[in-house]
């Protein structure tokens, strides 16, 4: 492609909007356009890289055995309402009607689709297992939408639906799945870890997210350098503090804290330490249906921990959307607590969720549910109950590992992708049953696998480049080398260029011909920025048949001759390609 020809706009200036690196250069290099808030499309170079990951993905999937297809991105909302997800997937789907007034959405996963589509055509175990994927545009009405193709509203998903005949097939295709993750991800040139995961709105029991490790990644993962532990911090499990059997309950004791809200405020009014105290939160859920108001929640941690909120809507069994912090003041009369004085000794007419480290703690200091009084020497059992115990802590960096006790570390990541086993949670509610060796009907065992295809393409921008622009990866680059000729009115150097390019195109390289009537620097800058792996540059050494040859990962640049320059090309171009 000769650029001269190429719809193509680069931009001088970081866009006003974009904050991060992956955003800012897909924005400044021209390859995606950004048409409302979370809604981007992809001009000629962006739409290559996006084939390329594509590529990547369905080759990677081919070779698994996988089947791919494409359904609609408009589904009916009879399929989610047997699911239960009409409701329960909250805001963030994007529901619309037809003429006639029946409900649709624009389907942010398929669950349901693919689902309905081996309902009807299994019968047998003689047909399992099966596994059908798509490459598709996804839609999520996300509450913020940001980072461009990181969180947008409209994105281009590869999911994948596995169907087993029971646990352990579910087992080896989940297995399967993982394994050309690990390789999809290692050849779109990122550093990733496989972590456990949460398993969300989707349900089920086991699920690892792909994380591109990365600072502006909004997924944090708690990891350990001694055993094999990585998870998400939503999913992570805690160690409680050592209970402290046998250690004398005190008389409860109230004292005056005036104006101490915080438990840092309470500590410090006492002299305690924030270990020593309970914090609590103040929850209102709503109805997922009607949204309104229907119950209130208090939760209750060690005054030193943070609440994992994930957790605690596990525990509680509710979708996230559903449940919201409370005004202490406003819920007040209703429950008996108070704005920075609630307790759990006394509250009324709220579940109370208690952190399981909580009841082996002796002692400790609460809110009196009273405004300037906190009491001393609450003790669980004794002075109050949870209607729930449960793990509700964030693990923290230097927390002990859940599975061998060191000190976990903590890093950011990009969620690129997540394989989830859901069991039989569609089959059962949409009937996706089949008939087993002995003539007995059995629900089809589902995993489901999910790439981010354009998020993908951020976080390999995001780890892939430095202040003058993007250094892709070969196998996700839009082309493999660029030439930039200086003069293209010097009809040596145009020949020279011609030249090159023609022997490269002939080779199945993918080479961009910068012919532009520009000055050189506005040439090589947009090179860099454009961050095409090989620059061969085309100048005065042309009529001795030299040119200059430059990887953009490398500072260094080599004179060589012109078939050096094609051959060198071909080699790098066929070994990463
Ligand atoms: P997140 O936690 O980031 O909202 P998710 O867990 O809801 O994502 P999945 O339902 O697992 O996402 O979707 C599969 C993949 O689709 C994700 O791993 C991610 O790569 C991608 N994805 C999800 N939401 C978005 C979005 N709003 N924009 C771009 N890609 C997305
Ligand atoms: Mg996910």
């Amino acid at each position: 492609m000769k650029l001269s020809k190429m719809h193509i706009k680069t931009l001088r200036e970081v866009p006003n909007e974009a904050e991060i690196a992956s955003h800012i250069l897909l924005l400044r290099t021209g390859m995606i356009r950004k048409l409302v808030s979370g809604v981007y499309g992809f001009m000629p170079l962006g739409w290559r890289s996006v084939r390329k990951i594509e590529e990547i993905v369905r080759e990677e999937m081919d070779a698994t055995g996988a089947q791919e297809i494409h359904m609609s991105a408009v589904q009916p909302a009879e399929l989610w309402e047997e699911s239960g997800r009409w409701y329960a997937y909250g805001p963030e789907l994007w529901r619309l009607k037809d003429r006639n007034g029946r409900d649709f959405c624009l389907g942010p996963t398929h669950e349901e689709i693919f689902t309905d589509v081996i309902r009807n055509d299994v019968s047998s175990y003689r047909q399992l297992p099966m596994n059908l994927y798509q490459i598709q545009t996804k839609y999520r009405d996300e509450a913020r939408p940001r980072f461009g193709l990181m969180r947008s509203r409209e994105f281009i998903m590869k999911d994948a639906y596995s169907f087993d005949k029971d646990f352990a097939g579910l087992d080896e295709s989940y297995r399967t799945m993982y394994d050309a993750y690990d390789r999809i991800f290692t050849r779109c040139g990122l550093t990733f870890r496989p972590v456990e995961a949460d398993t969300g709105a989707i349900g089920g029991s086991n699920s690892h997210e792909f994380t591109a490790l990365a600072e502006v990644g909004e997924s944090e993962i708690a990891y350990c350098e001694h055993c094999a532990m990585a998870a998400t911090t939503e999913r992570a499990a805690c160690v409680d503090a050592p209970a402290q059997t046998g250690a004398e309950m005190l008389p409860m004791e109230k004292v005056h804290t005036p104006d101490a809200k915080t438990i840092e405020e309470v500590a410090g009014c006492l002299g305690m330490e924030a270990k020593d105290t309970i914090k609590a939160l103040l929850f209102v859920t709503y109805d997922e249906e009607t949204n309104e108001e229907n119950g209130y929640v208090a939760a209750f941690i060690r005054g030193d921990r943070e609440l994992n909120m994930i957790k605690l809507v596990n525990a509680l069994g509710i979708p996230e959307h559903t449940i919201a912090f409370a005004d202490e003041d406003e819920i007040g009369a209703a429950t008996g607590c108070v704005g920075g004085f609630t307790g759990p000794c006394g509250l009324h007419d709220c579940k109370i969720v208690v952190d399981s480290e909580l009841p082996g703690l002796a002692n400790l200091c609460a809110g009196a549910n009273q405004k300037d009084y906190h009491v001393r020497n609450v003790n669980y059992g004794r002075d109050y109950e949870g209607d729930i115990v449960t793990d509700l802590k964030v693990l923290q960096a230097g927390d002990p590992c859940p599975i061998c006790g060191a000190p976990v570390k903590h890093a950011r990541g990009i969620e690129v992708g997540q394989v989830f086993k859901l069991g039989t949670k569609y089959s059962e509610a949409m009937g996706a049953n089949y008939i087993d060796e002995n003539q007995k009907e059995q629900p089809i065992v589902m995993g489901c696998y999910g790439i981010g295809v354009t998020r993908t393409l951020a976080a390999v921008v995001e780890q892939h480049h430095d202040e003058n622009g993007i250094i892709w990866p070969m196998s996700v680059a839009p082309y493999h080398v660029i030439i930039t000729l200086v003069k293209p009115d010097d009809a040596v150097q145009a020949a020279v260029a011609e030249k090159i390019y023609q022997a490269l195109a002939a080779a199945k390289v993918e080479v961009l011909l910068d012919d532009r009537k520009e000055r050189p620097g506005v040439k090589f800058k947009d090179a860099d920025l454009l961050g095409i792996p090989v620059r061969i540059t085309v100048g005065k050494l042309a009529g001795e048949e030299k040119v200059e040859y430059k990887l953009r990962r490398d500072a260094q640049k080599s004179e060589i001759s012109v078939s050096e320059a094609i051959a060198k090309a071909i080699e790098i171009v066929n070994q990463e390609k």
